[in-house]
């Protein structure tokens, strides 16, 4: 059994150092790491927060704000702006003034799509509640940017290059969240994107990654400022080291004065914001994935095992759903690569069913020396529904699902990032988030 001890081992930031932190929606900063906030501002450090979305898809939230039901699209354009303000007021009490934040403006609580299939600018998704397709917002990094997944990299990794971080803060891309998820696998794809670009002196700079929602975690809730936060026990000892830091007194206090300010979101959900206010927080090390292409393993409809590599360790049994649904949590993602194909295995606690559903993409990184383009292959298994790129081979062996993927479908690429989602009945029971994979191997 792994210990489930959080080491208080992140060294305190130095005046040196530059952190990036990305945060979703406005508050996630704050709950996620307003202490090494606090702490970076306080010894010199440079940061800077990149809001990915302003909140203004939040019906509830906006509902409340407004004390009615109908909002129109203009008030939900306003309520964006107040969460910005908010944001605005929550860093100050971290130290830091408003031009060390940076608002995307995307479209909140849709960014997984973005990353999935509306990648391209001819697919711009429509905001549900703003009503627009590109951001609203004028003093936005990029105002009238498209609502797409290739106009959502370009920000971050423009911002990643204009700041050049010595730290990036992320989210892990197990997060439950999907805006959390998609923003963990937008931001591992901007970094790689960079550091092909090689012209960040600071590279390679290091990612940690911040778990906000997981589960019912953390337990239990409420306000305990002396009380120490960990991470969900099931997740320690599996793909991600977790460091925590320690807070002053004052730090703690700071930090529940900036959650405060968000007070369009207290309102909501004051216990579990609070339950954040505690004498530590924790940001996980994921190392990226090397897979080797070995021409001389003989991969054919059954995969070696020895062959492949775990690209995710996933926490099993640790929610109702998934233990009420077995055959969709899941347990291990792993690949290889031969000559001629790459190779998924998911293997999940109980056999595969056609009740659960299966997603896998498999967004890959183009080259530009090579002049091959970025591109994803998305698989969707779900019995006669299932939905199959031409080339990609599928098979089911026990509790795994085997997908065997041509090189050439993706482009040679040197660098992918896998996610591996199962919902049973359109319900989400269980997903990895993207992971960062590099294919080496003979060209
Ligand atoms: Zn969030």
């Amino acid at each position: 059994m792994a210990s489930t001890h959080l080491a208080l081992d992140c060294p305190p930031p130095t005046a040196d150092r530059r952190f990036m932190v990305l945060a979703p929606h406005p508050d996630d900063e704050t709950l996620a790491c307003a202490g090494l906030i606090k702490q970076a501002a306080a010894s010199g450090a440079a940061v800077r927060v990149l809001f990915i979305t302003n909140g203004d898809g939040f019906r509830a939230a906006a509902g409340r704000h407004y004390r009615k039901l109908g909002i129109s699209p203009a008030e939900y354009v306003k309520f964006g702006e107040y969460r910005r303000s908010e944001a605005i007021a929550a860093m100050r009490e971290l130290g830091l003034r408003a031009d060390d934040l940076r608002f995307a403006g995307m479209p909140d609580g849709v960014l997984m799509r973005l990353w999935r299939t509306n990648w391209s600018n001819m697919m711009a998704l429509p905001s549900q509640t703003t009503g627009t397709s590109v951001v609203p917002y004028g003093w936005a990094v990029r105002p009238g940017a498209v609502f797409s997944g290739s106009s959502l990299l370009e920000i971050v990794r423009q911002e990643i290059e204009e700041f050049e971080p010595t730290d990036v803060i992320l989210p892990h891309p197990a997060d439950d969240h999907g805006d959390h998820a998609a923003v963990s696998a937008f931001t591992q794809m901007a970094v790689a994107v960079a550091r092909a670009g090689g012209t960040d002196p600071h590279a390679p700079f290091r990612l940690h990654y911040w778990l906000i929602h997981r589960g019912d975690w953390p337990q239990p809730q409420g306000l305990r400022p002396d009380a120490a936060l960990a991470p969900p026990a099931e997740m320690f000892g599996l793909d991600t080291e977790w460091h925590g830091l320690r807070l002053s007194r004052d730090d703690v206090l700071a930090k529940l004065r900036a959650v405060k300010a968000y007070r369009s979101q207290t309102t909501i959900a004051r216990r579990f914001l609070m339950s954040f206010v505690r004498t530590t927080e924790f940001l996980g090390a994921i190392p990226d994935a090397m897979v080797a292409q070995s021409p001389m393993t003989l991969l054919h409809d059954l995969v070696a095992p020895a062959a492949m590599k775990p690209i995710a360790l996933d926490a099993v049994d640790d929610n109702i759903i998934r233990r009420a649904q077995p055959y969709a949590d899941i347990r291990v993602v792993e690949a290889a690569a031969d000559a001629a194909n790459f190779h998924i295995r998911v293997e999940t606690v109980g056999r595969p069913s056609a009740l659960a559903q299966m997603r896998l993409c498999l967004r890959y990184l183009g080259d530009p020396e090579r002049g091959t383009m970025s591109g994803a292959i998305n698989v969707s298994l779900r019995g006669r529904a299932s939905t199959i790129p031409p080339g990609v081979r599928v098979s089911r062996d026990a509790t795994a699902t085997l997908f065997e993927v041509p090189l050439r479908a993706l482009g040679h690429a040197k660098t992918a990032f896998l996610d591996v989602e199962t919902s049973v009945a359109g319900v989400i029971v269980d997903r990895i988030g993207a992971r960062t994979i590099r294919l080496e191997g003979e060209r």
